[in-house]
């Protein structure tokens, strides 16, 4: 993971929300604190915080370093603001607007309900995280892997990819009308994976296609997977053990944890 040099807390509000497809939400947020944004590009992260229920004011730590963490932890739960981790889906610094766009998951999580009941004017703060998207030098063509909550990520990482670049983009999503449009290099083809079916494990059939499909190792490929934990560390140990590609050439991100929440 590569961090940002400078940050700071900063506060913005909800301008607009649009349903992306039926498992995601985009939340556009502006304000003038976005212009201190330092934006990394790519599968870049930030904390985002958002009221718990009832609360009436977004109460923030206040530490422009990772003293954030110590602060927050120190405040009552009643005043405490939750916080998720969440990729900058795109910045627009000249427009003061960031989109970030969730993969709703039900009631069984603050921010998927924070995401599906969002209006305009809500407040939010964020803290600016780094990338975890670093493609070696040798890599010859590249392996990118998401469940539903990396594919923000992952389309953000086409979009901003270098023309030439040339591999495989898989996507899974919880239906086919997730499916759309992508911008993506011509040398990439991209793969989507719909579930259509409630009772299965998210990130599991990306996992069972990845390892039974061709993996052209003679190219020395640069591997990215995110998403549920066991996609992550699952295709991480089959890269490495069964197909021999060198640790380094594998960022594997496990971005939530099956029957866990995330803390904070
Ligand atoms: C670096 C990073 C970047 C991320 N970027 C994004 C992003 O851009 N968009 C996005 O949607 N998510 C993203 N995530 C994942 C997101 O932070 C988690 O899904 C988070 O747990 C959601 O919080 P919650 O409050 O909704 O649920 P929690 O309170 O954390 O969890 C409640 C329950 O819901 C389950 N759960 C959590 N997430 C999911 C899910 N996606 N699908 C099904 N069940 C789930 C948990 O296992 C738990 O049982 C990212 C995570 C990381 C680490």
């Amino acid at each position: 993971m590569k961090s940002p040099a400078q940050r700071r807390m900063l506060r913005a509000v909800v301008a607009r929300t649009e349903r992306t497809s039926p498992s995601f939400v985009t939340l556009t947020i502006h304000g003038p604190d976005l212009a201190d944004f330092t934006f990394m590009g790519f599968d870049q992260t930030c904390r985002l915080f958002f009221r718990r229920e009832g609360q009436r004011e977004l109460v923030m730590p206040t530490a422009s370093h990772n003293g954030w963490l110590a602060q927050y932890l120190l405040m009552r739960t009643a005043t405490r603001p939750w916080v998720r981790n969440y990729t900058v889906r795109a910045f627009r610094p000249d427009d003061g607007e960031m989109d970030i766009e969730f993969a709703l998951h039900g009631d069984a999580g603050p921010a998927s309900v924070f995401a599906s009941q969002a209006q305009p004017g809500d407040p939010v703060g964020l803290f600016a995280e780094g990338i975890g998207y670093l493609p070696t030098l040798e890599a010859e063509s590249q392996l990118l892997v998401a469940d539903e909550s990396a594919v923000p990520a992952l389309l953000a990482i086409l979009e901003q990819a270098p023309a030439g670049l040339v591999g495989h983009a898989y996507l899974e999503v919880p239906v086919s009308a997730d499916i759309r449009p992508v911008s993506a290099p011509r040398g990439v083809t991209v793969h989507w994976l719909p579930r259509d079916k409630d009772t299965a494990i998210p990130g599991q059939l990306a996992l069972k296609t990845v390892m039974s499909s061709e993996i052209p190792t003679d190219q020395r490929p640069y591997c990215w997977v995110a998403g549920e934990s066991r996609l992550a560390t699952g295709l991480r140990r089959f890269l490495v053990t069964e197909r021999d590609l060198p640790r380094s050439d594998v960022s594997f991100l496990g971005y939530w944890k099956r029957g866990k929440s995330s803390p904070g």
